[in-house]
């Protein structure tokens, strides 16, 4: 191809600064260098985590970045090394590496592999180093992945082969919410057949969670927002009852322990608000409950009474729903394919890398699940 070996120039939505607009901008991508791979990204979603990044995080450290890391796409070219992915190859960039050497990927009881930009910096949500330039400013590479850019280069490590037949403008999901709720409930909380569970939130992330505690075999799964549109949508992947906790003049958990003679089994916290996190935990039952952590916030301490511990409800936390990511997307791919896991449902909304603030607006104001930007042609 006339582009391996060079810079590409192409177009990129550029966070220059926190709290503001994204710019789109011509950029420059180096080439790949060892171990990494170039990637035409064709379709990217829009997650709340870029949100978080660019309206509650703001790191001054973390910009200018280029966001988005729920994108797919095609390979272009490899540097040095890479044995693994030749150019045509289609593929998801991974914001959590899987080395398969270092002791947490060795280990199964974990996802969370030592390399990457987690290794350096969480707050900044990116890594010193990045192959992007733009008006010969240093632009940061988000999550390791920067899917809201025609062209991006990661480390192998943090590349997913997938079947070549997969729709890209759909299995980009898989990248992060999707999995991430799914995983949440089928990987991390290990929901239990006949089981009640309450989901919180209900975005793709919940909305997977949903999927994940339907498959799971749960009886009951309470769909739990402070938006009632997104009720109808839940019904979809299984929900079986909805709650408003606008509607109620008790806390939540109160009205959950009512509804369930004690609490629920399993919940799953999808909005990234401590306040619900708090409340998830409340609303499991004494003895087994169990509440996982997947909304994301860095920035307040989450609290409980003790006695809500001593009582013998868990509380976990799960990244990327757990999955090893070079493992895991490539069978969750296949699972679609499969029809065994839905995406085309959360898809509300299709647009342009050029309509990326459109995006972010809709998502802020709660008036999407997803919007799928199609980035470059295929
Ligand atoms: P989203 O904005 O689409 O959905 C959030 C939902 O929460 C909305 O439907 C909103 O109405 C609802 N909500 C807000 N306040 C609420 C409250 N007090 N009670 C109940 N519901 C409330 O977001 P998303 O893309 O689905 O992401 C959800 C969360 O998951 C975010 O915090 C995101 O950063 C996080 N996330 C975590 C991981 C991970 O690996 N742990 C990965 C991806 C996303
Ligand atoms: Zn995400």
């Amino acid at each position: 191809m006339a582009t391996v070996g060079k810079v590409i120039k192409c177009k990129a939505a550029v966070a220059w600064e926190p709290n503001k607009p994204l710019v789109i901008e011509e950029i420059e991508v180096a080439p790949p260098q060892a171990n990494e791979v170039r990637i035409k990204i064709v379709a990217t979603g829009v997650c709340h985590t870029d949100l978080y990044h660019l309206f509650e995080g703001m790191h001054k450290d973390g910009f200018p970045a280029v966001l988005g890391h729920e994108g797919a796409g095609i390979v272009e070219s490899v540097g040095p090394g890479v044995i693994e992915f030749q150019p045509g190859d289609k593929v998801i960039p991974l914001f959590i590496y899987q080395c398969r050497e270092c002791r947490f990927c060795k280990s199964p009881k974990t996802n969370q592999c030592e390399k990457g930009w987690a290794a350096d910096r969480y707050d900044v949500m990116a890594s010193a180093e990045s192959r992007f330039t733009c008006k010969g400013k240093k632009i940061l590479q988000f999550m390791g992945t920067s899917t809201f850019s025609e062209y991006t280069v990661v480390n192998q490590m943090a590349v997913a082969k997938i079947d070549p037949t997969a729709p890209l403008d759909k299995v980009c999901l898989l990248g992060c919410g999707v999995c991430t709720g799914y995983g949440a409930a089928v990987n991390t909380a290990k929901v239990e057949p006949g089981s009640t569970c309450a989901v919180f939130g209900l975005g793709a992330v919940g909305l997977a969670a949903v999927m994940g505690c339907k498959a799971a075999g749960a009886k009951k799964i309470i769909a739990v927002d402070i938006n009632p549109e997104k009720f109808e949508k839940a019904k979809v992947f299984g929900a079986t009852d909805f709650l408003n906790p606008k509607d109620h003049s008790k806390p939540i958990s109160q009205v959950l322990s009512k509804m369930t003679n004690g609490g629920v089994d399993f919940s799953l916290e999808c909005v990234g608000n401590v306040g619900v996190m708090r409340s998830a935990l409340e609303s499991c039952v004494k003895g087994w409950g169990v509440s996982v952590l997947v909304g994301w916030t860095d920035l307040y301490d989450v609290a409980t009474r003790p006695i809500q511990l001593i009582a013998g409800r868990t509380w976990k936390g799960s990244l990327f729903g757990g999955f090893k990511s070079k493992d895991g997307v490539p069978q969750m791919v296949k699972a679609y394919l499969d029809k065994k896991v839905k995406l085309d449902e959360f898809v509300t909304h299709n647009m342009t890398l050029a309509q990326v603030n459109d995006a972010i607006e809709l998502m802020k104001h709660g008036e999407c699940i997803r919007t799928v930007l199609s980035v470059s042609p295929q």
